[in-house]
């Protein structure tokens, strides 16, 4: 069996360093998150340290009180930091001081009885799956990884609903539940440091991958942009002619541009390269590239893609565009692509292979627009 004031004394240790680590975050970035997480892990030692000192003084309303509010502000100061995330805290401050407010109230005349701890432990676990649904709430990009600080929210909760049941049956002389409260409040302590630990680090990796998307995507349409896109493609295309494999380019322009900004508006002008971009991106494979390289040009590597295909997959894009028509506040847009296609020939660079491609595309605008032309 674990020992209850060591795992307490690791606590309170943790969650002092990491909350000073949390600190120095917020000093540095400025984000108020970091600042809440922080103020949560303090809390928590604070919690701890006053349920401690039961084992050395007879004063509830320090031991009991004291103690249960803090252990109901911790969650509250971390929802407060998950909000802070997108800036939405704000909105939620209200909420937390009045559910803390409420506690002091309520707790005021049972917290010395069973009630009391039961109290908390309800609030508590409530506060837990409310952190569980506003971490899904908060789209936090494509981190997957957030799922594991929703896990340890959700297991959390359990705990304490545990716990709730448990306290419940004793105060109803059904089971003698202590050892069974012991584990649940070693599991408590155990995974609020856990939780502390890991939601410093996903915002790390968070940060680290909005940098990474700053540097490579374009912000209009979501698409790599040119410089990534050239990157990623040069690489590709080594593979390719390391391995003698097909590859083809795809130089995408949309036809008469200019016009559709003159009469619809700039804005309207934006909205088409989205769109435009969204439909370009629903017909190609997982593995072929897309960036857009310029004002209203788009280029496609199709690695593993014969020119027959590559052609194929041109007039498909071509035709989605062609077929359908953009609406913006309530205008219809129509809206059309000339595509240059170029295979990839033995030993060619990624500049070399695009020159081509564009030398298709010049064709295609030469021809009357609104078609794909192979180059040669
Ligand atoms: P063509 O068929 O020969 O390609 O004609 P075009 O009008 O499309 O070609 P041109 O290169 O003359 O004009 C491209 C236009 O694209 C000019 C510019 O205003 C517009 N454009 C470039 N980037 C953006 C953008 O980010 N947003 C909007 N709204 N317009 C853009
Ligand atoms: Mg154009
Ligand atoms: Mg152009």
């Amino acid at each position: 069996m674990m020992h209850l004031p060591t795992i307490i004394i690791i606590s309170i240790i943790l969650n002092t360093i990491i909350s000073s680590f949390l600190m120095s975050l917020y000093v540095l970035r400025k984000q108020k998150t970091y600042l809440y997480w922080c103020c949560s892990c303090l809390i928590f030692v604070f919690a701890q340290v006053t349920a401690a000192l039961r084992a050395f003084i007879d004063l509830s309303f320090v031991t009991h009180y004291i103690a249960d509010l803090f252990i109901i502000a911790a969650p509250l100061a971390a929802i407060l930091g998950i909000h802070a995330y997108n800036s939405t805290e704000q909105n939620k401050f209200t909420a937390c001081i009045a559910v803390l407010l409420a506690s002091m109230i309520i707790l005021l005349p049972i917290y010395s009885s069973s009630f009391g701890q039961l109290y908390t432990t309800v609030v508590i676990a409530c506060c837990f799956c409310y952190a569980a649904y506003a971490l899904n709430k908060l789209h936090l990009g494509r981190i997957s990884h957030f799922l594991l600080l929703q896990i340890c929210f959700v297991v959390h909760a359990i705990i304490m609903f545990c716990q709730a049941a448990l306290l419940l049956s004793a105060a109803t002389a059904l089971l003698d539940t202590q050892q069974a409260l012991a584990i649940i409040l070693i599991s408590h302590i155990v995974i609020s440091t856990c939780t502390a630990l890991v939601w410093p680090v996903l915002m790390f990796l968070e940060s680290e991958q909005v940098l990474t998307d700053l540097a490579n995507l374009d912000p209009l349409t979501g698409l790599l942009n040119r410089r990534a896109f050239l990157n990623l493609s040069a690489t590709h295309l080594q593979q390719a002619n390391d391995c003698q494999k097909e590859l083809c380019a795809l130089m995408i322009d949309i036809d008469f541009f200019k016009k559709v900004n003159d009469k619809f508006g700039h804005d309207a002008g934006d909205e088409a390269l989205k769109w435009v971009a969204k439909q370009i991106q629903a017909q190609l494979r997982e593995h072929d590239i897309v960036g857009r390289i310029g004002g209203e040009e788009f280029a496609i590597l199709l690695p593993n893609t014969s020119e027959k295909n590559a052609q194929a997959l041109s007039e498909r894009i071509r035709l989605t565009i062609n077929n359908q028509l953009f609406n913006y506040k309530q205008q219809s847009i129509s809206l059309s692509l000339s595509i240059g296609v170029i295979k990839r020939s033995t030993g060619s660079n990624i500049n070399d292979l695009l020159a081509q491609a564009d030398k298709g595309l010049y064709q295609a605008k030469h021809n009357g627009r609104n078609q794909v032309v192979v180059a040669i």
